[in-house]
Formats: C-alpha cells, structure tokens, sequence
C-alpha cells in the first residue's frame, strides 16, 4: 500500500526516525522496536513459549544499539542489534502499525 511506503529512516541515538510518503513522520525508539521484534525467536520468548530464557533487563535496553539496517526486498528492513541479534524483518506495514499505537513525543519548541 502506498502510505506504507517510507522516503526516509534514519538512525538516530536512541530510537529510528521514519519519513512516509503520505507525510507522516514517525520516531520509534529501539526499546520499543527490540520489544516488538517479529523474529519467530523473540515471539517464542513472549508467548513465555521458551521458559529457559531470561527476560532482558533494564541495563540490557540502555547499551543496545542498532548497528545496522538492510532492506529488504521493497517491502521490509532488516534490524542488527548490537548484541548480535539480526533475524528481525520489520516490514513498512508493522513499523507503520507500531508507529500509529504509540502516542507521538510532541515536538519541543
Ligand atoms: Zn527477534
């Protein structure tokens, strides 16, 4: 779908910055992003489908760093993390879905 398609993501300290076609602008943070990885790994450790893995802590989220973004196909972008983790496939449709359920940091003046 057009509105799904972004002219602009960018890497910022803390969270990604996304650009759309329809003129939305989104700024997501990599917490959030990590929270929300689509990998069938991290969905497991959600469903609490994996009870050996420790959940991540507070200091786990202050040193994670994207430290690269592939895209893939036309339709999706690859997130890397620092910790190694990189089977994420974020599509335009979920960030943009993401994106739209969490509330806007209002811009400061
Ligand atoms: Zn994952």
């Amino acid at each position: 779908m057009e509105k799904f398609q972004p002219t602009r993501i960018e890497r910022g300290d803390t969270s990604l910055a996304i650009q759309w076609k329809d003129a939305y602008s989104s700024e997501l943070s990599y917490r959030f992003l990590r929270e929300k990885c689509p990998c069938a790994h991290c969905d497991a450790v959600r469903l609490g489908k994996d009870p050996f893995h420790i959940l991540p802590s507070d200091d786990f989220f202050e040193n994670l760093r994207l430290v690269d973004i592939q895209r893939v196909g036309r339709y999706a972008v690859r997130l890397a993390w620092s910790d190694g983790h990189r089977t994420g496939i974020y599509t335009f449709e979920f960030l943009r879905e993401l994106s739209e359920s969490t509330p806007k940091t209002p811009d400061v003046c």
